[in-house]
Formats: C-alpha cells, sequence, structure tokens
C-alpha cells in the first residue's frame, strides 16, 4: 500500500503547489507594465533569494515613495511637494506650458533640456477603445490654469490617441481663451512613444514646433 500524505486531496499535487503569499504577490507583480506571470514569478524567487540586500531594502522604499510623493495639485506631476518643484521654480517660464501624457515624457523632455517653461501631465491620453474620456485624465485643472499663460504646447504621441488627445485640447484651450497652441513637430517616426526617442531629436521636434 503506498503512503499518501493527509493534505494531499485525490488528484492534487500538493508538492507543487506555491504558498498562498507568493501566489499573491506574483498576481501582484504581474500586473505591472512589462511583466507577465513568468517574469513576476521570477521575480519573487530572485527577491527571496536576496531578502537582506534587496527584498528589505525595496520593502522600505516602496514605503518611502508611498508616503512621500504625490501628484501636484496644480500640473499633475510627481514631487514630494505640491506645488510641486517645477511649478515653484523662480527660473522657469511659467507663461509656457507643456502639456504631456505622463511623467515618463516629462523626464524625456527634461533630460533633452530644450523646455523651460512649465508642464501640465495628463496621466494618460483620450481613448474611446478603453474607455478613457476626458474625465478620467488631468484636463480640468489645465483649462483653470492658462488665464494668464502666453503658449501651451502639446507634447503628445504621434499615435491616434495622441493626436485625438491634441484635437481635443486644441479645441478646448482655444474657447478658454489661450492665444498660442502649438505641437511637436515630428522628425520621429509616426506612433513613436516620446519617452524613447533620443535626446537630440526631441529638442528639434520642440524647436521647431508648429501651430494648432
Ligand atoms: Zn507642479
Amino acid at each position: 500500500m503506498s503512503y499518501r500524505p493527509p493534505s494531499a486531496a485525490p488528484g492534487s499535487s500538493s508538492a507543487t503547489s506555491q504558498p498562498q503569499a507568493m501566489t499573491d504577490l506574483v498576481r501582484l507583480l504581474s500586473r505591472l507594465p512589462g511583466l507577465g506571470p513568468r517574469s513576476a514569478r521570477r521575480a519573487v524567487l530572485h527577491l527571496l533569494k536576496n531578502q537582506d540586500s534587496l527584498m528589505h531594502p525595496l520593502m522600505t522604499a516602496l514605503d518611502q515613495v508611498a508616503a512621500t510623493v504625490s501628484k501636484c495639485e496644480r500640473c499633475g506631476a510627481l514631487d514630494e511637494t505640491s506645488p510641486c518643484q517645477i511649478c515653484t521654480a523662480p527660473n522657469r517660464d511659467h507663461s509656457r506650458i507643456c502639456v504631456v501624457r505622463d511623467m515618463g515624457d516629462l523626464w524625456a523632455l527634461e533630460r533633452a533640456g530644450a523646455h523651460k517653461g512649465g508642464y501640465h501631465v495628463l496621466g494618460g491620453l483620450l481613448s474611446a477603445l478603453d474607455g478613457i474620456g476626458p474625465d478620467k485624465l488631468f484636463i480640468e485643472p489645465l483649462l483653470q490654469r492658462v488665464s494668464d499663460v502666453e503658449e501651451v504646447i502639446l507634447a503628445l504621441p504621434a499615435s491616434v490617441e495622441g493626436q485625438t488627445t491634441a484635437h481635443y485640447l486644441g479645441d478646448r484651450l482655444r474657447a478658454a481663451g489661450v492665444a498660442t497652441i502649438t505641437r511637436l513637430a515630428y522628425g520621429a517616426p509616426v506612433g513613436g512613444d516620446l519617452e524613447f526617442l533620443d535626446d537630440g531629436t526631441l529638442a528639434i521636434a520642440l524647436k521647431s514646433r508648429q501651430a494648432v
């Protein structure tokens, strides 16, 4: 007679089941952009193998970021203060606002160094397919802050969603009385993400921007 462990239900394979806490962590990690279930499982195993050098510092870092970083009430950028460092910088030209999709694009433009004005971070793009309407984006705060602004630069991706969003914002900003509304000139591939453009291309796209 063969021995069967008391916990094993017939047909189940308890020897290969993973702890529930790990399953939960893998499921959470696999919701991150670029991580599927397989790479999430590898990440969890790597963390468990390196608890002192990686897992515990990561836990502390996550706690710190969650406690200190939040959205700027004015421009939507992520920072440790609200209003953020960009909104309060005395050496920037706050009469020019560059509208971007997300923080990745803001950082890309900052790296390119071609824009010395303010920013406005939408938090995404309009997409009928994904059910993202104007109310889901940081658009109303933009319309509220443009009364004394000289120029709004729509630095949005050359994708369908990016151009739909630029068209919508162009109409709303004109109605709000903004005199100059421009968009990036693209020496870049259509559909390309700003984040992945090299700094030189991005700087030229900004310098040769066109009126909307
Ligand atoms: Zn801000």
